[in-house]
Protein backbone atom coordinates (compact mmCIF):
# COMPACT_ATOMS: atom_id res chain seq x y z
CA UNK A 1 0.00 0.00 0.00
CA UNK A 2 1.73 3.42 -0.55
CA UNK A 3 1.57 6.19 1.45
CA UNK A 4 0.67 9.70 1.10
CA UNK A 5 2.36 12.35 2.48
CA UNK A 6 0.41 12.93 5.31
CA UNK A 7 0.54 9.23 6.44
CA UNK A 8 4.23 9.29 5.90
CA UNK A 9 4.96 12.85 8.08
CA UNK A 10 2.14 10.96 10.57
CA UNK A 11 5.00 8.57 10.57
CA UNK A 12 7.81 10.28 11.70
CA UNK A 13 9.97 10.58 14.83
CA UNK A 14 9.34 14.31 16.32
CA UNK A 15 11.69 15.87 18.11
CA UNK A 16 12.47 19.35 18.52
CA UNK A 17 15.90 20.00 16.86
CA UNK A 18 17.47 17.66 14.77
CA UNK A 19 21.20 17.68 14.45
CA UNK A 20 23.37 16.91 11.59
CA UNK A 21 26.90 15.70 11.87
CA UNK A 22 28.58 14.53 15.12
CA UNK A 23 31.65 16.77 14.56
CA UNK A 24 32.65 19.16 17.26
CA UNK A 25 30.10 21.76 16.04
CA UNK A 26 27.27 19.41 16.52
CA UNK A 27 28.32 17.41 19.37
CA UNK A 28 28.57 20.83 22.10
CA UNK A 29 25.33 21.96 20.26
CA UNK A 30 23.65 19.02 20.90
CA UNK A 31 24.64 19.18 24.80
CA UNK A 32 24.18 23.30 24.80
CA UNK A 33 20.51 22.32 23.61
CA UNK A 34 20.15 19.50 26.38
CA UNK A 35 21.74 21.96 29.01
CA UNK A 36 18.32 23.97 27.82
CA UNK A 37 16.29 20.80 28.12
CA UNK A 38 15.46 20.56 24.48
CA UNK A 39 14.39 17.34 22.71
CA UNK A 40 17.56 17.08 20.51
CA UNK A 41 18.65 14.04 18.04
CA UNK A 42 22.16 14.02 16.48
CA UNK A 43 22.78 11.58 13.32
CA UNK A 44 26.45 10.96 12.17
CA UNK A 45 26.64 9.12 8.79
CA UNK A 46 29.91 7.32 9.95
CA UNK A 47 29.19 4.12 11.97
CA UNK A 48 32.73 5.32 13.73
CA UNK A 49 34.89 7.62 14.71
CA UNK A 50 37.54 7.57 11.81
CA UNK A 51 40.88 6.42 12.37
CA UNK A 52 42.50 9.64 11.49
CA UNK A 53 42.61 12.81 13.45
CA UNK A 54 42.02 15.98 11.39
CA UNK A 55 43.25 18.86 13.98
CA UNK A 56 45.58 18.88 17.33
CA UNK A 57 44.84 21.80 19.42
CA UNK A 58 42.23 23.90 21.32
CA UNK A 59 43.02 27.59 21.50
CA UNK A 60 42.79 29.68 24.49
CA UNK A 61 38.95 31.46 23.17
CA UNK A 62 37.64 27.53 22.99
CA UNK A 63 38.93 26.79 26.34
CA UNK A 64 38.03 29.72 28.06
CA UNK A 65 34.22 28.68 27.13
CA UNK A 66 34.51 25.28 27.92
CA UNK A 67 35.22 26.70 31.13
CA UNK A 68 31.91 28.45 31.05
CA UNK A 69 30.43 24.86 31.18
CA UNK A 70 33.21 22.65 33.49
CA UNK A 71 34.36 21.16 30.56
CA UNK A 72 37.95 23.48 30.26
CA UNK A 73 39.54 21.24 32.92
CA UNK A 74 38.88 17.63 31.55
CA UNK A 75 40.95 18.85 28.29
CA UNK A 76 43.64 20.42 30.28
CA UNK A 77 44.35 18.08 32.33
CA UNK A 78 45.14 15.63 29.48
CA UNK A 79 46.82 17.81 26.75
CA UNK A 80 50.05 19.32 26.62
CA UNK A 81 50.78 23.83 26.88
CA UNK A 82 52.30 25.69 24.38
CA UNK A 83 52.60 28.91 25.72
CA UNK A 84 51.93 29.94 22.08
CA UNK A 85 49.70 30.87 19.22
CA UNK A 86 49.98 29.20 15.62
CA UNK A 87 49.89 32.23 13.58
CA UNK A 88 52.09 31.50 9.96
CA UNK A 89 53.51 33.88 7.47
CA UNK A 90 55.47 35.91 10.11
CA UNK A 91 59.17 34.86 11.39
CA UNK A 92 57.60 35.49 14.93
CA UNK A 93 56.93 33.65 18.07
CA UNK A 94 53.56 34.88 19.28
CA UNK A 95 52.77 35.17 23.39
CA UNK A 96 49.69 34.07 24.84
CA UNK A 97 51.17 35.83 27.60
CA UNK A 98 49.24 38.65 29.24
CA UNK A 99 46.81 38.58 26.68
CA UNK A 100 42.57 38.70 27.53
CA UNK A 101 42.26 35.15 28.63
CA UNK A 102 42.03 32.55 31.54
CA UNK A 103 44.24 30.02 29.11
CA UNK A 104 46.90 31.62 28.16
CA UNK A 105 48.38 28.93 25.98
CA UNK A 106 47.54 26.74 23.12
CA UNK A 107 46.35 23.07 24.27
CA UNK A 108 48.00 19.86 22.15
CA UNK A 109 44.94 17.33 22.19
CA UNK A 110 43.59 15.40 19.51
CA UNK A 111 40.47 16.46 17.86
CA UNK A 112 39.14 12.95 17.99
CA UNK A 113 39.75 12.88 22.31
CA UNK A 114 37.70 16.14 21.98
CA UNK A 115 35.15 15.26 19.94
CA UNK A 116 34.51 11.77 22.16
CA UNK A 117 34.83 13.99 25.18
CA UNK A 118 31.80 16.42 23.92
CA UNK A 119 30.12 13.03 23.12
CA UNK A 120 30.13 11.41 26.26
CA UNK A 121 28.94 15.14 27.78
CA UNK A 122 26.06 15.49 25.13
CA UNK A 123 24.76 11.70 26.05
CA UNK A 124 25.11 12.35 29.64
CA UNK A 125 22.59 15.66 29.07
CA UNK A 126 20.59 13.02 27.07
CA UNK A 127 21.37 13.92 23.74
CA UNK A 128 20.19 11.01 20.96
CA UNK A 129 22.73 10.00 19.06
CA UNK A 130 22.77 8.11 15.86
CA UNK A 131 25.93 6.75 14.18
CA UNK A 132 25.64 5.24 10.44
CA UNK A 133 22.48 7.54 9.94
CA UNK A 134 23.13 9.72 6.90
CA UNK A 135 20.96 12.76 6.07
CA UNK A 136 19.27 12.43 2.37
CA UNK A 137 16.54 15.24 2.30
CA UNK A 138 14.87 17.82 3.68
CA UNK A 139 11.90 19.96 3.29
CA UNK A 140 10.08 22.64 5.48
CA UNK A 141 6.66 21.98 6.09
CA UNK A 142 4.20 24.22 8.20
CA UNK A 143 5.83 24.68 11.05
CA UNK A 144 8.54 21.78 11.12
CA UNK A 145 11.42 20.25 9.09
CA UNK A 146 11.05 17.17 7.32
CA UNK A 147 14.20 15.18 7.24
CA UNK A 148 14.70 11.63 5.04
CA UNK A 149 17.34 9.96 6.96
CA UNK A 150 19.22 6.38 5.50
CA UNK A 151 20.56 3.49 7.23
CA UNK A 152 21.48 0.22 6.64
CA UNK A 153 18.42 -1.23 7.75
CA UNK A 154 16.31 0.99 5.69
CA UNK A 155 14.55 5.28 5.65
CA UNK A 156 12.99 6.83 7.99
CA UNK A 157 12.03 10.29 8.41
CA UNK A 158 12.05 12.76 11.81
CA UNK A 159 10.06 15.42 12.19
CA UNK A 160 11.86 18.68 14.12
CA UNK A 161 11.15 21.80 15.43
CA UNK A 162 14.56 22.85 13.46
CA UNK A 163 16.98 21.54 12.23
CA UNK A 164 21.06 22.26 12.48
CA UNK A 165 23.62 21.37 9.58
CA UNK A 166 26.90 20.67 11.41
CA UNK A 167 27.93 18.42 8.51
CA UNK A 168 31.07 20.14 7.70
CA UNK A 169 31.99 22.02 4.71
CA UNK A 170 30.39 20.06 1.67
CA UNK A 171 27.15 20.26 4.33
CA UNK A 172 24.20 18.62 2.66
CA UNK A 173 22.24 20.72 4.83
CA UNK A 174 23.33 23.76 3.45
CA UNK A 175 23.03 22.62 -0.23
CA UNK A 176 19.58 21.38 0.27
CA UNK A 177 18.64 24.47 1.74
CA UNK A 178 19.69 26.20 -1.14
CA UNK A 179 22.07 28.44 0.77
CA UNK A 180 24.53 30.39 -1.49
CA UNK A 181 28.15 29.54 0.10
CA UNK A 182 30.17 32.29 -1.87
CA UNK A 183 33.93 33.05 -1.29
CA UNK A 184 37.39 32.35 -3.20
CA UNK A 185 37.96 28.94 -4.56
CA UNK A 186 41.06 27.38 -4.06
CA UNK A 187 44.12 28.09 -6.02
CA UNK A 188 46.34 26.06 -4.23
CA UNK A 189 46.08 22.25 -3.22
CA UNK A 190 48.34 20.79 -0.11
CA UNK A 191 49.46 16.95 0.30
CA UNK A 192 49.18 15.66 3.87
CA UNK A 193 50.27 12.38 4.77
CA UNK A 194 50.40 10.85 8.67
CA UNK A 195 53.25 8.31 7.97
CA UNK A 196 56.57 6.66 10.05
CA UNK A 197 60.19 8.06 8.92
CA UNK A 198 62.26 5.14 7.42
CA UNK A 199 65.38 6.94 8.92
CA UNK A 200 63.88 9.24 12.01
CA UNK A 201 67.07 11.34 11.79
CA UNK A 202 66.22 12.18 8.08
CA UNK A 203 63.84 14.89 8.12
CA UNK A 204 63.77 17.23 11.38
CA UNK A 205 60.39 18.50 12.90
CA UNK A 206 59.05 21.96 11.39
CA UNK A 207 60.09 23.34 7.99
CA UNK A 208 62.64 21.75 5.39
CA UNK A 209 63.09 24.27 2.24
CA UNK A 210 64.82 22.74 -0.22
CA UNK A 211 65.17 23.26 -3.76
CA UNK A 212 62.09 22.24 -5.09
CA UNK A 213 59.74 23.20 -2.10
CA UNK A 214 59.29 23.45 1.55
CA UNK A 215 58.32 20.14 3.38
CA UNK A 216 56.76 20.16 7.00
CA UNK A 217 57.58 17.35 9.59
CA UNK A 218 55.07 17.75 12.28
CA UNK A 219 55.38 15.32 15.37
CA UNK A 220 52.13 13.43 16.39
CA UNK A 221 52.01 10.64 18.75
CA UNK A 222 53.53 7.22 16.98
CA UNK A 223 53.99 8.98 13.60
CA UNK A 224 54.56 12.35 11.88
CA UNK A 225 52.20 14.38 9.79
CA UNK A 226 54.03 15.27 6.31
CA UNK A 227 52.97 18.73 4.27
CA UNK A 228 53.90 19.52 1.11
CA UNK A 229 52.69 21.26 -2.29
CA UNK A 230 50.93 19.48 -4.35
CA UNK A 231 52.07 20.64 -7.31
CA UNK A 232 50.20 19.15 -9.51
CA UNK A 233 46.38 18.45 -8.64
CA UNK A 234 44.16 16.53 -10.49
CA UNK A 235 40.53 17.76 -11.78
CA UNK A 236 38.94 15.58 -9.05
CA UNK A 237 40.11 16.78 -5.86
CA UNK A 238 38.53 13.74 -3.85
CA UNK A 239 40.87 11.23 -6.04
CA UNK A 240 42.68 9.66 -3.22
CA UNK A 241 46.42 10.24 -2.67
CA UNK A 242 48.69 7.27 -3.03
CA UNK A 243 51.64 6.81 -0.85
CA UNK A 244 53.27 7.12 -4.00
CA UNK A 245 52.34 10.57 -4.87
CA UNK A 246 53.44 11.67 -1.67
CA UNK A 247 56.78 10.51 -1.97
CA UNK A 248 57.48 12.26 -4.89
CA UNK A 249 56.27 15.26 -4.00
CA UNK A 250 58.25 15.41 -0.53
CA UNK A 251 61.81 14.13 -2.36
CA UNK A 252 61.26 16.53 -5.22
CA UNK A 253 60.90 19.32 -2.91
CA UNK A 254 63.80 18.17 -1.25
CA UNK A 255 66.00 16.99 -4.11
CA UNK A 256 66.78 13.84 -1.93
CA UNK A 257 64.98 11.02 -1.23
CA UNK A 258 63.32 10.51 2.22
CA UNK A 259 61.66 7.25 2.90
CA UNK A 260 58.12 7.55 3.85
CA UNK A 261 56.33 4.54 5.03
CA UNK A 262 53.42 2.87 7.25
CA UNK A 263 50.96 5.46 5.93
CA UNK A 264 47.71 6.29 8.36
CA UNK A 265 45.96 8.89 6.34
CA UNK A 266 46.86 10.39 2.92
CA UNK A 267 44.52 13.40 1.46
CA UNK A 268 44.43 16.69 0.12
CA UNK A 269 43.29 20.50 0.85
CA UNK A 270 42.86 23.54 -0.62
CA UNK A 271 43.07 27.26 0.76
CA UNK A 272 39.44 28.15 -0.57
CA UNK A 273 37.76 30.43 1.76
CA UNK A 274 33.75 30.06 1.62
CA UNK A 275 31.47 31.37 3.87
CA UNK A 276 27.91 30.82 3.66
CA UNK A 277 25.65 33.65 2.85
CA UNK A 278 22.84 32.66 6.16
CA UNK A 279 23.55 31.18 8.95
CA UNK A 280 20.02 30.83 9.54
CA UNK A 281 17.10 30.26 6.94
CA UNK A 282 13.53 29.53 8.32
CA UNK A 283 14.24 26.37 10.58
CA UNK A 284 17.40 25.31 9.00
CA UNK A 285 21.06 26.87 10.82
CA UNK A 286 24.41 26.20 9.83
CA UNK A 287 27.38 26.10 12.12
CA UNK A 288 30.85 24.95 11.67
CA UNK A 289 32.37 24.37 8.60
CA UNK A 290 28.71 23.80 7.46
CA UNK A 291 28.78 27.61 7.32
CA UNK A 292 32.73 28.12 6.39
CA UNK A 293 35.62 27.24 5.45
CA UNK A 294 38.99 28.96 5.06
CA UNK A 295 42.65 28.04 4.99
CA UNK A 296 44.15 25.82 7.79
CA UNK A 297 46.21 28.39 8.96
CA UNK A 298 46.39 29.44 12.34
CA UNK A 299 45.30 25.61 13.15
CA UNK A 300 41.61 27.51 13.97
CA UNK A 301 38.29 24.96 12.45
CA UNK A 302 37.83 23.36 15.67
CA UNK A 303 37.31 26.23 17.80
CA UNK A 304 35.69 28.35 15.68
CA UNK A 305 33.26 25.22 15.09
CA UNK A 306 32.78 25.29 18.92
CA UNK A 307 32.77 29.30 18.97
CA UNK A 308 29.51 28.85 16.94
CA UNK A 309 27.99 26.09 18.70
CA UNK A 310 27.94 28.04 22.29
CA UNK A 311 26.60 31.08 20.07
CA UNK A 312 23.92 29.26 18.91
CA UNK A 313 22.74 26.96 21.64
CA UNK A 314 21.02 29.44 23.95
CA UNK A 315 19.15 31.10 21.28
CA UNK A 316 18.07 28.49 19.28
CA UNK A 317 16.62 26.61 23.15
CA UNK A 318 14.91 30.01 23.69
CA UNK A 319 13.41 30.10 19.95
CA UNK A 320 12.18 26.12 20.36
CA UNK A 321 10.47 27.45 23.58
CA UNK A 322 8.86 30.01 22.45
CA UNK A 323 10.73 32.13 24.95
CA UNK A 324 12.81 34.21 22.10
CA UNK A 325 12.76 37.75 21.44
CA UNK A 326 12.20 38.80 17.80
CA UNK A 327 15.36 38.58 16.29
CA UNK A 328 17.71 36.57 18.76
CA UNK A 329 18.16 33.17 16.25
CA UNK A 330 18.91 36.01 13.90
CA UNK A 331 21.38 37.49 15.88
CA UNK A 332 23.24 34.57 15.57
CA UNK A 333 23.70 35.34 12.07
CA UNK A 334 24.93 38.88 12.74
CA UNK A 335 27.10 37.61 15.44
CA UNK A 336 29.01 34.78 14.34
CA UNK A 337 28.52 35.21 10.35
CA UNK A 338 30.81 38.72 11.19
CA UNK A 339 33.38 36.65 13.44
CA UNK A 340 33.46 33.92 10.39
CA UNK A 341 34.27 36.91 8.31
CA UNK A 342 37.50 37.37 10.68
CA UNK A 343 38.45 34.03 10.43
CA UNK A 344 38.44 33.83 6.79
CA UNK A 345 40.34 37.12 6.42
CA UNK A 346 43.08 35.94 9.05
CA UNK A 347 43.33 32.77 7.66
CA UNK A 348 43.73 34.03 3.97
CA UNK A 349 46.14 36.93 5.10
CA UNK A 350 48.46 34.30 6.87
CA UNK A 351 48.49 32.23 3.80
CA UNK A 352 49.60 35.60 1.48
CA UNK A 353 52.49 36.18 4.16
CA UNK A 354 53.67 32.72 3.74
CA UNK A 355 53.69 33.18 0.49
CA UNK A 356 54.71 36.44 -0.39
CA UNK A 357 56.98 37.03 -3.12
CA UNK A 358 59.46 39.80 -3.14
CA UNK A 359 57.26 42.64 -4.36
CA UNK A 360 55.61 41.99 -0.80
CA UNK A 361 58.70 41.98 1.20
CA UNK A 362 58.40 45.22 2.47
CA UNK A 363 55.01 44.64 3.75
CA UNK A 364 56.00 41.37 6.19
CA UNK A 365 59.05 43.33 6.91
CA UNK A 366 57.08 46.00 8.24
CA UNK A 367 54.04 43.53 9.93
CA UNK A 368 57.09 41.77 11.42
CA UNK A 369 58.32 44.87 12.92
CA UNK A 370 55.12 45.36 14.61
CA UNK A 371 54.38 41.66 15.50
CA UNK A 372 57.88 41.89 17.71
CA UNK A 373 56.27 44.93 19.45
CA UNK A 374 54.74 43.52 22.99
CA UNK A 375 51.59 45.73 21.31
CA UNK A 376 51.30 44.51 18.14
CA UNK A 377 52.06 40.81 19.62
CA UNK A 378 49.38 40.84 21.83
CA UNK A 379 47.42 42.37 19.02
CA UNK A 380 47.67 39.99 16.68
CA UNK A 381 47.38 36.93 18.92
CA UNK A 382 44.06 38.63 20.21
CA UNK A 383 42.95 38.96 16.60
CA UNK A 384 43.62 35.54 15.08
CA UNK A 385 42.41 33.23 18.11
CA UNK A 386 39.47 35.83 18.27
CA UNK A 387 39.78 36.32 22.00
CA UNK A 388 39.29 39.91 20.70
CA UNK A 389 35.62 39.01 19.89
CA UNK A 390 33.03 41.37 20.88
CA UNK A 391 29.32 41.66 20.20
CA UNK A 392 27.25 44.85 19.61
CA UNK A 393 25.21 45.36 23.05
CA UNK A 394 23.04 48.57 23.71
CA UNK A 395 25.16 51.55 23.86
CA UNK A 396 24.70 52.56 27.31
CA UNK A 397 27.60 51.58 29.08
CA UNK A 398 30.68 52.63 27.46
CA UNK A 399 32.91 50.25 28.97
CA UNK A 400 36.01 48.15 27.42
CA UNK A 401 34.23 44.79 28.36
CA UNK A 402 30.65 45.29 26.94
CA UNK A 403 30.15 42.59 24.60
CA UNK A 404 33.19 40.64 25.08
CA UNK A 405 33.51 36.95 26.65
CA UNK A 406 33.35 38.18 30.68
CA UNK A 407 36.68 37.55 32.47
CA UNK A 408 36.26 34.69 35.04
CA UNK A 409 35.81 37.08 37.82
CA UNK A 410 36.77 35.58 41.56
CA UNK A 411 33.44 36.29 43.87
CA UNK A 412 32.63 36.14 47.49
CA UNK A 413 29.02 35.28 47.87
CA UNK A 414 26.96 34.11 51.61
CA UNK A 415 28.36 30.85 50.68
CA UNK A 416 32.22 31.22 50.10
CA UNK A 417 34.53 31.96 47.41
CA UNK A 418 33.61 30.76 43.81
CA UNK A 419 33.84 32.31 40.16
CA UNK A 420 31.64 33.33 37.55
CA UNK A 421 32.50 29.88 35.47
CA UNK A 422 30.99 28.31 38.01
CA UNK A 423 27.31 30.07 37.89
CA UNK A 424 27.32 29.73 33.96
CA UNK A 425 27.67 26.00 33.89
CA UNK A 426 24.26 25.50 34.08
CA UNK A 427 23.97 27.38 30.67
CA UNK A 428 21.46 30.08 31.70
CA UNK A 429 21.79 34.09 31.94
CA UNK A 430 23.24 35.59 35.07
CA UNK A 431 22.92 38.88 36.74
CA UNK A 432 25.82 39.59 38.94
CA UNK A 433 24.46 41.78 42.12
CA UNK A 434 27.72 43.65 43.14
CA UNK A 435 26.37 46.79 44.89
CA UNK A 436 24.48 45.75 47.66
CA UNK A 437 21.25 47.67 48.81
CA UNK A 438 21.47 49.12 45.00
CA UNK A 439 18.16 47.75 43.89
CA UNK A 440 19.69 45.87 40.94
CA UNK A 441 18.26 42.82 41.45
CA UNK A 442 14.69 43.77 41.86
CA UNK A 443 15.16 45.34 38.57
CA UNK A 444 14.99 41.70 37.00
CA UNK A 445 12.13 40.71 38.14
CA UNK A 446 9.99 38.99 35.80
CA UNK A 447 12.99 37.54 33.97
CA UNK A 448 13.51 34.47 37.14
CA UNK A 449 12.70 31.78 34.95
CA UNK A 450 15.82 32.78 32.38
CA UNK A 451 17.78 34.61 33.93
CA UNK A 452 20.15 34.00 37.55
CA UNK A 453 20.34 36.43 40.13
CA UNK A 454 23.72 36.36 42.39
CA UNK A 455 24.16 38.79 45.05
CA UNK A 456 28.22 38.56 45.38
CA UNK A 457 31.28 40.88 45.64
CA UNK A 458 33.94 41.05 43.47
CA UNK A 459 36.95 42.26 45.28
CA UNK A 460 39.41 42.56 42.51
CA UNK A 461 37.02 44.83 40.74
CA UNK A 462 35.48 46.76 43.30
CA UNK A 463 34.39 49.61 40.19
CA UNK A 464 31.65 47.11 39.38
CA UNK A 465 28.16 47.00 40.53
CA UNK A 466 26.65 44.55 38.23
CA UNK A 467 27.24 42.54 35.72
CA UNK A 468 24.98 40.71 32.82
CA UNK A 469 25.89 37.76 31.42
CA UNK A 470 24.33 35.99 28.45
CA UNK A 471 24.17 31.93 28.80
CA UNK A 472 27.68 32.29 26.12
CA UNK A 473 29.63 33.97 28.72
CA UNK A 474 29.33 37.82 26.91
CA UNK A 475 28.29 41.26 28.93
CA UNK A 476 25.01 42.21 28.13
CA UNK A 477 25.38 45.11 30.07
CA UNK A 478 27.17 46.07 32.97
CA UNK A 479 27.23 48.86 35.73
CA UNK A 480 29.95 51.09 37.46
CA UNK A 481 28.59 54.32 38.41
CA UNK A 482 26.53 54.85 40.66
CA UNK A 483 23.25 56.12 38.22
CA UNK A 484 19.40 54.63 37.44
CA UNK A 485 19.97 51.48 36.57
CA UNK A 486 16.72 50.49 35.86
CA UNK A 487 15.49 51.42 32.01
CA UNK A 488 19.61 50.01 30.96
CA UNK A 489 19.10 46.51 32.55
CA UNK A 490 15.67 46.09 32.26
CA UNK A 491 16.34 47.15 28.12
CA UNK A 492 19.05 44.26 27.91
CA UNK A 493 17.26 41.78 29.45
CA UNK A 494 14.27 42.13 27.43
CA UNK A 495 16.50 42.32 24.21
CA UNK A 496 18.15 39.10 25.09
CA UNK A 497 15.46 37.29 26.87
CA UNK A 498 12.31 38.61 25.97
CA UNK A 499 9.98 40.57 27.68
CA UNK A 500 9.30 40.27 31.97
CA UNK A 501 6.70 37.84 32.82
CA UNK A 502 3.65 39.45 34.14
CA UNK A 503 4.31 40.23 37.96
CA UNK A 504 2.42 43.65 37.70
CA UNK A 505 -0.18 44.17 40.75
CA UNK A 506 1.61 41.25 42.59
CA UNK A 507 2.39 42.15 45.97
CA UNK A 508 6.54 42.55 45.89
CA UNK A 509 8.04 39.85 47.50
C1 LIG B 1 44.17 18.20 7.60
C2 LIG B 1 43.38 19.04 8.53
C3 LIG B 1 43.97 19.53 9.68
C4 LIG B 1 43.26 20.34 10.55
N1 LIG B 1 43.87 20.81 11.68
C5 LIG B 1 43.17 21.58 12.54
C6 LIG B 1 43.77 22.04 13.75
O1 LIG B 1 44.93 21.74 14.06
N2 LIG B 1 43.04 22.82 14.56
C7 LIG B 1 41.74 23.15 14.28
O2 LIG B 1 41.10 23.86 15.06
N3 LIG B 1 41.15 22.71 13.15
C8 LIG B 1 41.82 21.94 12.28
N4 LIG B 1 41.21 21.49 11.14
C9 LIG B 1 39.82 21.88 10.85
C10 LIG B 1 38.81 21.04 11.64
O3 LIG B 1 39.07 19.68 11.47
C11 LIG B 1 37.39 21.40 11.20
O4 LIG B 1 37.28 22.79 11.10
C12 LIG B 1 36.36 20.87 12.21
O5 LIG B 1 36.32 19.47 12.20
C13 LIG B 1 34.97 21.43 11.90
O6 LIG B 1 34.05 20.86 12.79
P1 LIG B 1 32.53 20.67 12.35
O7 LIG B 1 31.83 20.05 13.50
O8 LIG B 1 32.02 21.94 11.81
O9 LIG B 1 32.58 19.68 11.09
P2 LIG B 1 33.16 18.22 10.96
O10 LIG B 1 34.17 17.93 12.00
O11 LIG B 1 33.58 18.07 9.55
O12 LIG B 1 31.93 17.28 11.26
C14 LIG B 1 30.88 17.15 10.32
C15 LIG B 1 30.26 15.77 10.51
O13 LIG B 1 29.08 15.69 9.72
C16 LIG B 1 29.00 14.39 9.18
N5 LIG B 1 28.12 14.43 8.01
C17 LIG B 1 28.39 15.02 6.81
N6 LIG B 1 27.33 14.88 5.98
C18 LIG B 1 26.40 14.19 6.66
C19 LIG B 1 25.08 13.73 6.34
N7 LIG B 1 24.52 13.99 5.14
N8 LIG B 1 24.38 13.05 7.27
C20 LIG B 1 24.92 12.79 8.49
N9 LIG B 1 26.16 13.19 8.85
C21 LIG B 1 26.89 13.90 7.95
C22 LIG B 1 30.44 14.04 8.87
O14 LIG B 1 30.62 12.65 8.75
C23 LIG B 1 31.18 14.65 10.05
O15 LIG B 1 31.36 13.73 11.10
C24 LIG B 1 41.90 20.67 10.26
C25 LIG B 1 41.30 20.17 9.10
C26 LIG B 1 42.02 19.37 8.24
C27 LIG B 1 41.34 18.82 7.01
Amino acid sequence: MSETATDTEALAISTEVLIVGAGPAGLLLAAELRLAGVDTIVIERHARRPDFCRGFNLNARALDLLARRGLADRFVSEGWQVPNAPVSGLPVTFHLAGTHTDHPFTLGIPQTRVEEVLEAHAVSLGADIRRGHELRALHQVDQSVSATIATDAGEYRVRAAYLAGCDGGRSTVRKLAGIDFPGTAATRHTLLGDVELTDPAALPFGATDGPGGTVFAIPRPGYVRIITADQDPPADKDTPVPLSLLQNAVDTALGRHVELRAARWLTRFGDAARQAAEYVRGRIVLAGDAAHIHPPAGAIGVNVALDDAFNLGWKLAATVRGTAPTGLLASYHTERHAAGARVLANTRAQVLLAQADSQLRPLVDLLTRVAKHPAGNRAFVETVTGLDTRYDMLPDADHPWLGRLCPNLALATDTGATDLATFLTPGRALLLDLAEGSGISESARGWEDRVDVVRATCPEHPELRAVLVRPDGHIAWLQTTVHDHTDGIRQALERWFGPALQTAGLPAG
